[in-house]
């Protein structure tokens, strides 16, 4: 068994002799540990406060050498302290979880122990603990658009409202044409896209596009259900608009149609104001400005109170008190003569019709200051709404 010695040399070569005989009893005594116990032993030999190697390395050298040795002293028992504790330390983990790493460099393994240890690693990567909770897979959150949309959807799905959609690649019978906007029609012009290449010899009608708005599906929805119709249809929409902070050639709509016997336009006003109350709380109040699009005759823009100021007026409304929100109005009788032998017949039947931009209801509900946000992907503006 190793004992610290008294040194009577305090020469460098002195020291260094006694380090390295130190160093060699460590090394032999760590082969000696094969169990828990010997190493609680073994540790408790080197590192014990009381009366451990390393305490007596400070007593037996440090303390009685000659203050001129003491500086050489302390440097060796300072080189000596950290590689005990680590030899201890690798010894441990050796033990109880075996890699191969962390055995230090240096040590002869004989080969047989080595075979042994190779046979537990592999025992080790065998083990399968049946009562360990699954790894969890993190499946992410809903788009900040996406939520919105479901949002906005889930609220007219709750007033009876059915979901349609439809294709995003439309025909200009169907984009246009059916919604009252006639070739060559002004109204054509704000609602600019992109045309499917090589389409010359084809019917005007029959031409394919990016559609402009979803509205087509509600012709396509008429054409498939005779009246009474409630539906929502929500969709992404091209237009040749400019990038600026609240306009994206690419965006979002949910469009909404409501055809039955007797439907005023109280009905719309009524339908939109509590969409608009369980979307933004119900303080927000509406409000109906007269307007204009092809297919509703009545048309309206509708406007809500500021959700920010409350009405008073702010920044964020220009000091309105009302932030405009979406167009909508009453189904005009030359749309319904589209789809008129399938019973929509406009001395019989009427109806309303909006659509709301979804960016546009996001941005004012997350106060985003750009439309671009939602696009880019960033994870540091998304995951703000996981
Ligand atoms: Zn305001």
């Amino acid at each position: 068994m190793y004992t610290v010695p008294k040194l009577a040399d305090y020469s460098p070569e002195a020291l260094k002799r006694a380090a390295d005989e130190l160093e060699a009893a460590l090394n032999d005594q760590i082969r000696r540990v094969t169990n828990e116990d010997e190493w609680k032993s073994f540790r408790d030999r080197w590192l014990s406060r009381k009366n451990g190697i390393l305490t007596r390395l400070n007593e037996l050298w440090l303390k009685t050498a000659p203050p001129e040795a003491r500086k050489e002293v302390g440097k060796c028992i300072n080189r000596v302290r950290p590689f005990v504790e680590q030899r201890v330390e690798d010894q441990r983990l050796w033990m109880q979880a075996p890699t191969i790493e962390v055995v230090s460099p240096g040590i002869e393994v004989p080969a047989a122990e080595l075979e042994q240890y190779a046979r537990r690693i592999q025992l080790e990567k065998e083990k399968l603990d049946i009562t360990l909770p699954g790894i969890p897979h993190p499946i992410g959150v809903k788009h900040p658009v996406l939520r919105v949309m479901d949002e906005i959807v889930a609220v007219f799905k709750a007033m009876g409202y059915s979901v349609g959609e439809g294709p995003e690649v439309e025909t200009d019978y169907y984009n246009f044409e059916s919604l009252n906007f006639p070739p060559n029609h002004p109204a054509r012009d704000t609602q600019d896209t992109l045309f499917i290449a090589g389409q010359e010899g084809k019917p005007a009608r029959d031409r394919l596009l990016l559609r402009t708005h979803t509205s087509p599906v509600q012709i396509r929805t008429m054409e498939q259900q005779p009246p009474p119709v409630r539906i929502v249809i929500p969709g992404k929409v091209h237009r040749n608009d400019p990038l600026d902070a609240t306009h994206s050639p690419v965006f979002h709509q949910v469009e909404g149609l409501a055809v039955d016997t007797n439907i005023t336009f109280c009905d719309l006003k009524g339908t939109l104001d509590h969409a608009m109350k369980a979307l933004f709380g119900s303080s927000v109040k509406t409000r109906f400005y007269p307007s204009f699009f092809p297919f509703t005759e009545p048309s309206a823009d509708m406007q809500v109170s500021c959700i920010f100021c409350g009405g008073k007026g702010c920044r964020k409304c220009k000091f309105s008190g009302w932030i405009e929100l979406l167009g909508c109005g009453m189904v005009d009788p030359n749309v319904f003569d589209f789809v008129k032998q399938n019973g929509y017949d406009s001395s019989k039947v009427s109806g309303f019709a909006f659509g709301m931009g979804v960016e546009r209801i996001a941005i004012l509900k997350y106060e985003v200051e750009e439309i671009q946000l939602f696009y880019e992907g960033d994870v540091r503006f998304l995951e703000q709404f996981a």
